[in-house]
């Protein structure tokens, strides 16, 4: 059993935090937020994250697993302490540290002996060296020194899979120079470890390095794909066939090879953003990668574009209804971090359009995201957002609308027009109901 404490109590810091406390360990997750910690302490999980619930409850009510803004008291008898707060970009695309730098802070003001801290936080090379340098620096301010050894952890679960992923990471990321600190570390993840050794033990700038690795190559994957069914779409071609005529190849695999409106999220965005920025601060001209980001702009306005062919030009869609299924980044999840949704609706407004709204579990989210703007309605349920709807745009793909009544839809929608931002449906079974059908790179909208 270790004792823990967890900086964050965000998608990463719960997650990490009640799946560490799952397999015994003794566990304080710190936020300043208050009302987040509130929530908690009265039973209220902040975020949608399949399984995490009843985990959260079993944990606390077990006495493993606790919540509080008291960081002091937090980290006074802690051996592992874990960063798992934001770094949200900054105005250049770098990695903004200041949540980082303050955790730091208050770390090397409140500890009372020997500890490791972990950087589970997406942060650049370098970082570890900087949160090094002021945990000793308000050390020496306090006169004391004790051992610390700042390691990298990076992290990487999958928000809709986060309580799994966690619970069977496929690697876990150790960068330290001590052998010690990595035994102790190796202790900590031993319940998660215990099917073939999953630790990859590494230098600290490579650690750091490697989840920004990860997260560019899995954009570039998607962008490529949104690239060449931009190809398709206009050669005639269809997507899906290609999809499966490489995905077949196993050096490519099947895996974010899906086409789609664009990438969301609050990870890949971000950190394809900051990786372009610590390469051009080291003059390396980061021309693929600066490449991924400037196709994922440009799909994220895609489905748009379709809206406007059909509608002759699209400039003026005043008077439109649109019925619109899914606001989240992807499924499973309430997070709407820079989700294509939000960039449609922005233009569909702006176009004059009217959108009625649904989506599973990010309700709540879209209201603090959108607020209640005229011309922007939310709905309870995918069938109510087609009462009075011209067309209906899919952009999440929820399992709940793999399916749809297609008879339904075509008596419900006065257009007769499907815009389908994630290739959900077969074309003919669309078609045949009598419904236009537009979706990514089929090789049937222009
Ligand atoms: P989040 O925004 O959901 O949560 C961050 C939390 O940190 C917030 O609750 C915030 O109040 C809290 N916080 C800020 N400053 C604090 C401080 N000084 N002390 C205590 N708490 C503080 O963020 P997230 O999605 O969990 O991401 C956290 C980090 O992990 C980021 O660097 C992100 O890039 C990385 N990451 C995220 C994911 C993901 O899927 N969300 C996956 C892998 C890595």
């Amino acid at each position: 059993m270790f004792r823990v404490c967890i900086f964050g109590t965000g998608y990463v810091g719960l997650v990490t935090g009640t799946c560490l406390a799952e397999v015994g360990h003794h566990v304080t997750c710190v936020d300043i937020d208050a009302d987040k910690i509130d929530g908690l302490n009265e039973g209220r999980i902040p975020i949608y994250e399949p399984g995490l619930e009843p985990m959260v409850r079993d944990n606390v009510r077990d006495g493993r697993l606790h919540f509080t803004t008291d960081a002091a008291e937090a980290v006074s008898d802690a051996e592992v302490l874990f960063i798992a707060v934001g770094t949200p970009p900054d105005e250049d695309g770098s990695a903004d540290l200041k949540y980082v730098l303050k955790v730091a802070e208050t770390v090397g003001d409140n500890i009372r002996g020997s500890v490791i801290v972990a950087n589970k936080s997406t942060v650049p090379v370098g970082t570890a060296e900087k949160v090094d340098g002021v945990i000793r620096e308000r050390l020496a301010a306090r006169g004391e020194e004790f051992p610390v050894e700042v390691v990298s952890n990076p992290e990487f679960l999958k928000e809709g899979a986060a309580v799994d992923d966690c619970m069977r990471p496929d690697r876990i990321i150790v960068g330290t120079r001590s052998k010690e600190t990595a035994d102790r570390l190796r202790q900590l993840y031993a319940p998660f470890n215990r099917n073939h050794d999953r630790l990859i033990i590494m230098d600290v700038r490579s650690a750091e390095l490697t989840k920004y690795a990860a997260n560019a190559m899995l954009a570039t994957k998607i962008s490529f794909m949104n690239e060449m069914a931009n190809v398709a779409e206009r050669v005639g071609a269809d997507i899906e066939m290609i999809r499966k005529g490489i995905g077949s190849d196993p050096r490519i695999g099947w895996h974010f090879i899906y086409p789609g409106a664009g990438y969301g999220g609050s990870c890949f965005p971000k950190d394809v953003r900051a990786l372009a920025s610590t390469a051009r601060e080291h003059d390396v001209e980061p021309e693929l990668i600066s490449a991924v980001e400037s196709v994922n702009e440009r799909q994220k306005k895609h489905l748009f574009e379709l809206v406007a062919r059909h509608y002759h030009g699209g400039e003026n869609l005043r008077g439109k209804t649109f019925a619109l299924w899914g606001l989240s980044f992807k499924p499973d999840t309430d997070d709407m971090r820079e989700a294509s949704s939000r960039t449609l609706v922005a233009q569909l407004r702006e176009a004059g359009a009217s959108v009625r709204a649904y989506d599973p579990e990010a309700m709540d989210e879209a209201r603090r995201v959108f607020g209640e703007p005229e011309g922007l309605a939310f709905c309870d349920s995918s069938e109510a957002t087609l009462e009075g709807a011209d067309a209906l745009i899919v952009l999440t793909e929820w399992k709940q609308f793999r399916s749809p009544d297609f008879r339904l839809l075509a008596r419900s929608l006065s257009d007769r027009v499907v815009f389908d931002g994630r290739n959900l449906y077969e074309p003919a079974d669309v078609e045949s109901m009598g419904l236009a059908y537009y979706a990514i790179g089929r090789g049937r909208s222009c």
